[in-house]
């Protein structure tokens, strides 16, 4: 695997364009390669599951506070709760920097640094735009990470959604070294998946930890707290440093009535709050709908009255392979109902396989059918679960509704739900799949007629309780596009929050902090990285211009033979590949004067001693002049100017 930065621009203006690009430092304070030899503890041995010992240091706790509130004054109270006092007097300032997940939906990734200690949280991808032809995926710059490793204590994942664990493999080959990273069992068991995929298994060092998890990172402590999310396993991480706490509360939203039996901490963030936070980093995702996100439960509910209503006729389910929960209540209700279960799609086996070896999801295996067998089975005892609930291409739900997929024949006897919605830019697939569907005669069910999905990230009033049971001094909203960080960020004053005192970060930027400053003190490189097969970062923008301009204007081939006397020595040949198609009469005549007027040209170069970079030259203004005169158009032209 090989790794290069794309594109080398200066962003020293936080301004300017950002997109496929990265962005270098413009504090070479921050660029430099740390000199410090680093104290490589892995601080494994420290940790502890904070069950029987977190009752113990609570009473310590409390008897502490106790003291204290006696002692002392109530400015110096309320001092200590913004982290003045607790941590003594710090000597530096907290470093807080973002390698992705601000700016952009996806490929979240966040450093904190304070003396030799770095913590990274999450290592996500994200999936290519459509100005990035032919690259699989994109994953953040971790340059300043490559520099620093000897810092680096461990990359702490909040869970395993592709956009917080996507980069972890492309992160542990460049970092190189073995790698400590801490998360629960269900998201470590997604990323050890990855892991083997890359053969790096022995390249990590995996921690598991649940709800309460109190770890020891060098300079940092880390705790964990149980959210609820789309995944099962999702944490908020509530980092404490010598300046103060800092609350990172991944991705979340507040529910009530899970499908789980994990219910989100929320009390233990409100005692966290309470002692005293600095800083609050929270989820921008769904900032700009007002409200509560629906609790997991309903889609249950409906999925009950459609199994219901379904008597008789087969069921086909779309759904994230990732949801593991909503897919262990599908699983739950098939079984209720009767029904036998056919899996189709890959990531919807592996996500079934890997919850189910740690515990996540119980089934019973022999309710399970082959999909390759399930005309044994009669319809109104059959449920399919399947992937393409975004209407991906190659998904097995895109291939039923083109009748690509000769597995499963959708007819009039089948009901299909789509519990999801389309992630923005996927609604004309989706909505084609679901068109096609209905024209083969089956029912549809989807998000815009039912209550079949739910959204995993907080609303405004989710967002709100969150901060105002945290109250920090600091707010930094993240997780989205400019424009969810921006509402995030006014929606925070809207609570009373200070202006000043909220930062909306850009990707690159360092902000630093501690009881009395809080500011951005400078970048470090950044940006997206493409992956392209097994090439890491050897697409850049050059090749993508190319890429573009061929998708959209084809490709001219012009090639003649000379030899070293620079005389032709063969007639001019042209081939096309999407510029004009050969073998039409008038596309024929058309290539006739192009070849005569590349003859005169090429003749005329080589008459006047011209050599071979001059005629190659030659030829690509000639047929690029011809095609934008006569035809407007403007392809790729490549001339081959052969020597013999
Ligand atoms: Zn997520
Ligand atoms: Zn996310």
């Amino acid at each position: 695997m090989s790794f290069c930065v794309v594109n080398k621009r200066n962003f020293m203006n936080r301004n300017k364009t950002r997109g496929a690009a990265t962005k270098p430092a413009s504090n070479g304070r921050f660029a430099k390669a740390s000199k410090t030899a680093g104290r490589q503890t892995t601080d494994i041995g420290r940790y502890r599951r904070a069950k029987g010992s977190a009752k113990t240091a609570d009473n310590r706790q409390k008897k502490e506070n106790m003291k204290n509130s006696q002692q002392k004054s109530l400015s110096q109270q309320n001092a200590e709760r913004n982290g003045v006092f607790r941590y003594g007097h710090p000597k530096g300032k907290l470093k807080v920097m973002f390698l992705g997940g601000v700016g952009e939906i996806g490929k979240n990734m966040t450093v904190f640094e304070y003396g030799d200690s770095i913590v990274v949280i999450d290592a996500g991808m994200s999936f290519p735009g459509n100005d990035m032809p032919g690259v699989d995926v994109v994953i953040p710059d971790f340059s300043y990470l490559v520099q620093n490793r000897n810092k680096i204590k461990a990359v702490l994942l909040t869970h395993g959604h592709e956009d917080h664990i996507g980069a972890i493999a492309f992160l542990v080959e460049r970092l190189g070294g073995k790698l400590d990273l801490y998360g629960t069992k269900l998201t470590l068991a997604l990323v050890e998946n990855k892991l083997a995929e890359h053969s790096l298994t022995d390249k990590v060092n995996l921690v598991t930890i649940s709800d309460k998890s109190v770890v020891s990172l060098g300079d940092f402590t880390a705790e964990f707290i149980h959210v609820s999310h789309s995944v099962a396993g999702s944490v908020a991480i509530c980092l404490r440093t010598p300046v103060g706490v800092v609350l990172h509360t991944g991705d979340f939203k507040i529910d009530y009535t899970p499908l789980g039996n994990e219910i989100m901490n929320l009390n233990r963030i409100a005692e966290v709050g309470k002692q005293g936070v600095l800083l609050l980093m929270s989820e921008s995702t769904n900032v700009e709908k007002a409200g509560y996100t629906m609790s997991e439960s309903v889609v249950e509910d409906t999925m009950k009255k459609v199994f219901h209503e379904a008597k008789g006729r087969r069921i086909i389910v779309a759904t994230f392979a990732s949801n593991v929960d909503r897919i262990g209540m599908i699983i739950h209700l098939a079984k209720l109902y009767k029904r036998k279960i056919a899996v189709s799609g890959r990531s919807m086996i592996k996500y079934i396989e890997t919850a189910c070896r740690v515990g996540q999801m119980s089934v019973d295996n022999d309710i399970f059918v082959d999909i390759d067998k399930i005309n044994n089975v009669e319809d109104g005892k059959l449920l399919i679960l399947s992937t393409g609930s975004q209407g991906e291409p190659m998904s097995a739900l895109t291939r039923m509704a083109s009748g690509e997929f000769n597995k499963v024949h959708i007819g009039s006897n089948d009901t299909i739900v789509i519990s999801a919605t389309p992630i923005p830019g996927n609604e004309r697939d989706i909505y084609n799949v679901i068109n096609k569907l209905y024209r083969l005669g089956a029912m549809v069910v989807y998000s815009a007629l039912e209550a079949v999905h739910v959204s995993g990230h907080a609303c405004q009033e989710e967002l709100k309780l969150i901060y105002t049971l945290v109250k920090p001094k600091y707010f930094i909203p993240i997780h989205g596009e400019y424009r969810h960080l921006k509402q995030h960020a006014m929606l925070v004053e809207k609570l009373g929050h200070k202006r000043s005192n909220i930062i909306i970060p850009d990707i690159g930027d360092c902000v630093e902090l501690d009881n009395s400053v809080f500011k951005v003190c400078g970048t470090v490189t950044s940006g997206s990285v493409m992956v392209d097969g097994l090439g890491v970062g050897d697409v850049g923008n050059i090749v993508l211009k190319d890429r573009l301009s061929l998708a959209e204007e084809g490709i001219l081939v012009c090639s003649v033979a000379v030899n070293e006397k620079g005389r032709v020595v063969s007639s001019v040949e042209v081939a096309s590949r999407g510029c004009f198609f050969v073998g039409d009469d008038h596309n024929d005549a058309m290539v006739d004067e192009l070849k005569r007027l590349l003859t005169e040209e090429i003749y005329s170069a080589l008459r006047n001693g011209k050599n071979v970079p001059a005629v190659k030259s030659a030829i690509q203004r000639t047929a690029r002049s011809y095609f934008r005169s006569k035809y407007k158009r403007n392809p790729v032209v490549l001339p081959l100017v052969l020597e013999v």
